[in-house]
């Protein structure tokens, strides 16, 4: 197997261009469990470690730009204060070590839709920056999945960074699993309120083929919460909006739990992020 080691994104972006079969490869953590395990094995491996640019972070105009290089223990130790959410779902991540190595590029890049960077990702409406040599585009977090493990990047594309707006209002990641840590989701869910835009942002994970959001759920708070006073979150807005949430996921049964249980648990966790997430609001 042939290891290709550009030293920045220019060179990274030529060599994926002249050989678009090589597996680009980060943190390796889902990279090598699959070599491993012999699912594949590709000609070329394109090793993004020492490209600078990727690994940084910092301001775009108004926007947070997030290396797609960038580990979750950074965005734990360095980021939590501006991407709360983001950086809640960072902790539930795997393991130190997986934290120490993964990266939210390499989630992208996976695509799954149990990884637990998306939810957070959708429910601020980040946007990806896909990078090739004919150029830059970015595409919305809501538009990149295309289907388990599949998504918009191009053959000869790579994933730049992460673009993620100003933070704008209490957010919050929850997840069930099997155990505590250590495992792939059962279901998960990101809220992200907006007060000032009286706007809510929903992120459902590990209950579809893709992430998804939850359209009428986020359309339920935007006309239902008390924004300008803010009261407690009335108890019947809390029901219809785990419900609303609820519906929005097409989950199935497999060895994690069953759509039905998926289900239930996702009424649950959205009630349960909505009171923490007003509260935050509420008491300041
Ligand atoms: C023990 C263990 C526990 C785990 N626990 C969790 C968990 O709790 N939650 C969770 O979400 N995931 C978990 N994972 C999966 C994995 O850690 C994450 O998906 C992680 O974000 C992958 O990042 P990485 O940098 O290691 O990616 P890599 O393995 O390097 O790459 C992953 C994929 O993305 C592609 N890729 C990487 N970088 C780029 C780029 N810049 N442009 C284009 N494509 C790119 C690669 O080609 C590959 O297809 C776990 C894995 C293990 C082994």
């Amino acid at each position: 197997m042939e290891v290709l080691t550009p030293r920045s994104l220019d060179e990274a972006l030529r060599l994926k261009a002249d050989v678009p079969a090589a597996v680009p490869i980060e943190g390796g953590t889902d990279v090598m469990v699959e070599l491993n395990f012999d699912r594949r094995r590709p000609a070329a491996l394109l090793d993004l470690t020492r490209v600078g640019e990727l690994a940084e972070w910092g301001s775009d105009g108004d926007q947070l730009r997030l290396g797609a290089g960038v580990s979750y223990r950074r965005i734990i130790d360095e980021l939590a204060g501006r991407l709360p959410g983001l950086a809640m779902a960072s902790r539930t991540v795997g393991s130190p070590q997986i934290r120490t190595r993964g990266t939210v590029g390499g989630n992208l890049g996976s695509a799954s839709p149990a990884g637990d960077a998306h939810p957070p990702l959708l429910a601020v409406d980040a946007q990806v920056e896909l990078a090739s040599v004919r150029g830059v585009r970015r595409v919305p977090a809501r538009d990149f999945f295309t289907g388990p493990k599949r998504s918009v990047l191009a053959p000869d594309e790579l994933i730049a960074a992460v673009l993620v707006p100003p933070l704008a209002g209490p957010q919050q990641f929850t997840k069930v699993g099997t155990r505590n840590a250590m495992v792939i989701a059962v279901c998960s869910f990101a809220l992200a309120l907006d007060p000032a835009a009286r706007r809510a942002g929903t992120g459902i994970g590990s209950a579809g083929p893709t992430p998804i959001r939850a359209v009428a759920a986020e359309e339920l708070l935007a006309a239902e919460l008390p924004w300008d006073s803010p009261a407690p979150v009335p108890e019947t807005v809390a029901v219809r909006f785990g419900e609303l949430v609820a519906a929005a996921a097409s989950p199935i049964d497999d060895v994690r739990g069953t759509a039905a249980y998926r289900r239930h648990a996702l009424s649950v966790l959205a009630r349960r992020a909505l009171h923490w997430a007003w509260e935050e609001y509420r008491c300041g």
